[in-house]
């Protein structure tokens, strides 16, 4: 995604014109929608949700971001990021803000 990572953290139906009051006839169409957290580039969390495809959902499940614990070998300071995968680290502490590269 452009200028930034993409964490998907859930994936659902829905039905396409949502609203409280609204009520759906039995075979409304539902849409795939994904939930999740979107960091730019200046590291700043962003919450987005979008529109996919039947196929880009079922990806998306199987891809869901972890948030996971970790501790900085700079300044022994522990924090939880999102990550994608398992091999996955932040690029860089949030604390000290020393390159783990
Ligand atoms: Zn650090």
């Amino acid at each position: 995604m452009k200028g930034g990572e993409f964490y998907p953290l859930s994936v659902s139906k829905t039905y396409q014109n949502r609203g409280k009051n609204i009520r759906h006839r039995k075979n409304t169409k539902k849409i795939n929608v994904v939930y999740g957290i979107l960091q730019d580039s200046d590291g700043v969390l962003h919450f987005k949700s979008f529109r996919v495809t039947s196929f880009q959902a079922l990806y998306f499940k199987l891809h869901l971001a972890k948030k996971k614990e970790f501790t900085c070998s700079y300044c022994n300071s522990t924090f939880k990021a999102y990550v994608n995968n398992k091999k996955d680290k932040p690029k860089e502490c949030y604390f000290c803000g020393k390159d783990w590269d």
